[in-house]
């Protein structure tokens, strides 16, 4: 190709208006209506042609435009408001501020990478829940005002725009992003170039430059290797979001792990904390490895060591094929050159991610391996990571295994709808929306009036329902249908239908096709005379999944059959943009994974902002967040042991829920208001939008993960890694040495039986061999005892009893009041240092022999 230079024309914004620019360059207007509102009302139109894109809209609008709203008194009035708010914003003191980490001169940072960032429908750098999570997570770091900067890839064609043609099928479009139209400037060097970092590709250097995108007080760094520092194929690396081969992948995780902490490092930005954004980004530790080895001089034992200190990994897959997984070949092939730099055979870059059922380097060990917390993204979806990586911790009970979980929130604002928002204004105080996370501000939501409530939901109905309309009317005109069935949409869709909701990812373990089992039964559904029942699907299957496809293709089918017409709906292109329209209009919102396979889901939390009822499956965050009033639970609260009867199970428990349980609840109507449905809108409400907002989800991260890991980083890098280099040689010590470890004797006073108060008092002896005692504990391990050992643990240490050698043994004692119950005992001895980041870092432990 030919080279050419960039240069942008554009109109002059009025001097009063002018903040107007700052506005459009600061994400912090995705969740601020108002500040939308002001672009919307200088030009409606234009605002929807570029999707809702400041930048662009400013770009793109006509100066005589500019200067009209810069006379008009309405507009300024609103402009300074949002101005004002805005600076108010950026200004005010945070939650972070009111903590004490700051003081004793600590800078602290963390930084969070991830492969995909959903912030807004106008820059496809997300393909679905992981990456709207990631985008949502940003604006709460900004809210709470933590010490936060995002890394992540910058895709040239970012994800698929996905049509529908005539014959309903799938047809992905890859659309060029031109960078200069978003809201992202180019980071430069002290000398104004652009800043541009390396990696080291097979036989090559990549380069890439830098992009900074704005949300609230937080910066996102994103790379780009469209570059003509790059050969043509290699501007190709960061061309699209999970597209191309093995070879694109591994490529792009190395240029977003390694040449993302690269980036930091040249912006002379220095993380004490980092988060591992599922296990994509996961070679930012071989990155960070490398330089503590080679630039401050560690072993590579004590480099991990200093890595597990501050590092938290976020695992999102409960499928163990959902987890990346690169052959030793292309392991060979593109760390090769970085074993010796690494003070590593091999062999031990190998075994630092080993999968040997997949017999490859899986991106998920990577990361378990070099972080000190690691958690799920639901309660259910905790312990499935717990039974799924429960082969790393041999001998430890699966409720022990130290992966925790934080369950997922949403990013309350940007989801919640603005004729929603203002009745949350007018009912739940001013406060509100700083204290998102504060069950008692909701408690309020009882004072909103049954009628004012239906009325804000009926309204945003019929927005979303016109919408839809619209969407696939365009649709039909772009694929040249005839003039009667373009027209033919005007009388689809009634706003006083029950309207059920479904957009996600065609992934095939969503079953987006369960309720089209039956299509006699979803007939006597849909065209019940009184009480009708009309459906609006959305969503992309990945270019290679098939099934997905397909998928949509059976519903765009069965939406053109005329038992079904204007009553079954698919709309194209699901994205941010339709999923706020749909989930703030729909009466239920449905969800139907096959159990546990949903980590945990979001949108379901973003429908219950709106007041809008889930009806799903209880997978994911519904076992947690449903209470039997504030929505439906499908199916049941166990797994299955094949699909076939996990699907007939649901489909008939879906179908009767529908028929007998939500349909007459929402004919239940006097004077034009379902009471009652309307009770159970404010119940969803009250009790599920604290819970799953992204405001508790990123405070639980902070108190659980984050404060800890600064913490741990200051003590673990002091003093050149001193604490590092130790803990490694303790662990070293403490697994040659460990079996050295016998319980030779377990004695009690309890009886088969005991009263409920009575105490049981223990005594153990106890070898260690060479093993000091402080570095191990001694433990009464009692729980429920099942199939598999024992369960719901609770433990209480025994102290050593310095005075009673037993043959060379140690004597510890200690004593437990039990609860009422049956239960299973037992003494263990476990490793311990103050440095460990939680009981089992070291994977020992010796449990007491027959007693
Ligand atoms: C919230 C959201 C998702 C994730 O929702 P799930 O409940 O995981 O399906 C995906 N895509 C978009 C556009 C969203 O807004």
């Amino acid at each position: 190709m030919y080279a050419f230079r960039t240069i942008s024309v554009i109109p002059r914004l009025p001097d009063s208006i002018g903040r107007l620019r700052e506005l459009a360059y600061n994400l912090w207007f995705s969740w601020n209506d108002k500040a939308t509102g002001l672009f919307r009302s200088i030009n409606a139109e234009l605002w929807e042609e570029v999707y809702h894109n400041p930048v662009q809209f400013l770009l793109r609008v006509d100066e005589s435009e500019l200067k009209t709203a810069a006379g008009n008194e309405q507009f300024l009035k609103q402009y300074s408001e949002v101005i004002a708010d805005f600076d108010h914003y950026m200004q005010s003191k945070t939650w972070y501020d009111r903590q004490n980490c700051q003081n004793n001169g600590n800078n602290h940072l963390i930084a969070y990478f991830s492969a995909e960032f959903g912030l807004h429908e106008a820059h496809p750098t997300y393909s679905g829940g992981l990456g709207l999570l990631a985008g949502d997570h940003c604006k709460t770091a900004s809210d709470l005002g933590l010490p936060f900067v995002g890394v992540g890839l910058l895709y040239k064609h970012g994800y698929f725009t996905q049509r529908i043609n005539r014959e309903g099928r799938q047809k992905a479009h890859y659309q060029y992003q031109n960078f200069d139209e978003m809201p992202i400037t180019l980071v430069t060097d002290e000398g104004g170039h652009d800043l541009v970092v390396a990696v080291e590709l097979p036989g090559r250097r990549v380069h890439a430059r830098v992009w900074r995108m704005q949300v609230g007080r937080v910066s996102i760094f994103f790379l780009d290797a469209n570059i003509t520092a790059n050969s043509l194929e290699d501007r190709e690396l960061t061309g699209q979001l999970y597209g191309g081969n093995r070879d694109t992948r591994i490529s792009q995780e190395i240029l977003l792990g390694m040449g993302g902490v690269r980036a930091l490092r040249a912006m002379g930005i220095h993380p004490t904390v980092w988060h591992i954004n599922e296990g994509h980004a996961a070679f930012l530790m071989v990155e960070r490895l490398r330089e503590l080895v080679e630039e401050e001089g560690l072993s590579p034992g004590s480099a991990l060591e200093a890595l597990r200190a501050d590092t938290l990994f976020t695992t999102h897959t409960p499928v163990p094929a959902g987890h990346d997984v690169f052959s030793l070949e292309m392991v060979d092939r593109y760390f090769g050159h970085l074993y010796k730099q690494l003070g590593m055979s091999r062999e031990q870059f190998n075994a630092l991610a080993h999968d040997r059922e997949r017999n490859g380097f899986n991106m998920t060990m990577l990361a378990l391996g070099a972080s000190g917390f690691c958690n799920g993204v639901s309660r259910l979806h905790g312990g499935v990571s717990r039974t799924m990586f429960g082969h790393l911790y041999p001998g430890i009970p699966g409720e022990e295994v130290p992966i925790g979980h934080v369950t997922n929130g949403a990013h309350t604002l940007t989801w919640l709808a603005p004729e929603m928002r203002s009745l949350f204004d007018k009912y739940l105080g001013s406060q509100w929306s700083s204290n998102i996370s504060r069950a008692a501000v909701w408690d309020k939501v009882n004072n909103i009036p049954d009628r004012e409530l239906w009325e804000v939901h009926v309204g945003r109905k019929e927005k979303m329902l016109r919408f839809v309309r619209g969407r696939l009317v365009k649709q039909r005109m772009r694929n040249q249908e005839t003039v009667n069935r373009i027209n033919e949409v005007g009388s689809y869709l009634r706003p006083d239908v029950l309207t059920i909701g479904f957009a996600r990812r065609f992934a095939t373990y969503k079953r987006a096709g369960l309720l089209f089992r039956d299509r006699d039964r979803l007939d006597a559904l849909v065209n019940n005379p009184k009480r009708p029942v009309q459906f609006i699907f959305a969503g992309k299957a990945h270019p290679a999944d098939k099934p997905g496809q397909e998928l949509i293709k059976l519903i765009n089918d069965i939406a053109g059959d005329d038992r079904f017409q204007g009553k079954v709906i698919f709309i194209e292109d699901y994205d941010i943009n339709v999923s706020r329209y749909l989930l703030q209009g729909v009466d239920v919102w449905l969800n139907t994974p096959r159990r546990p396979m949903e980590a945990s889901g979001t949108s379901g939390m973003k429908a219950a902002v709106n007041g809008v009822l889930n009806c799903s499956v209880l997978d994911g965050w519904w076992p947690e967040g449903y209470n039997g009033q504030n929505g439906f639970a499908v199916g049941a609260d166990w797994d299955f042991p094949d699909e076939e009867s996990n699907d007939r199970y649901d489909f008939h428990s879906l179908y009767t829920l529908l028929e007998e349980v939500i349909v007459p609840a929402y004919y239940d109507q006097a004077a034009g208001v379902p009471r009652k449905w309307v009770r159970r809108m404010r119940e969803a409400v009250k009790t599920i939008v604290p819970r799953f907002s992204t405001e508790r989800m990123v405070l639980e991260y902070a108190d659980k993960y984050y404060l800890r890991a600064m913490e741990r980083n200051k003590i673990f890098s002091a003093d050149a890694y001193r604490v590092a280099g130790e803990l490694y040689e303790l662990k070293q010590f403490l697994r040659e040495n460990w079996h050295h470890v016998k319980i030779t004797g377990v004695t009690t006073n309890g009886a088969e039986s005991m009263h409920l108060g009575e105490e049981m008092s223990v005594r153990a002896v106890v070898e260690l061999g060479p093993i000091p005692r402080e570095n191990v504990r001694v433990e009464i391990a009692y729980g429920e005892a099942y199939e598999r050992g024992l369960r719901h643990i609770e433990t209480v240490p025994l102290a050593i009893d310095a005075g009673a050698g037993d043959n060379g043994g140690h004597v510890y004692t200690g004593s437990v009041v039990l609860p009422q119950g049956i239960f299973g005992y037992t003494v263990r001895v476990r490793p311990y240092s103050p440095h460990f980041a939680h009981k089992f870092e070291l994977p020992l432990v010796c449990w007491a022999p027959v007693f």
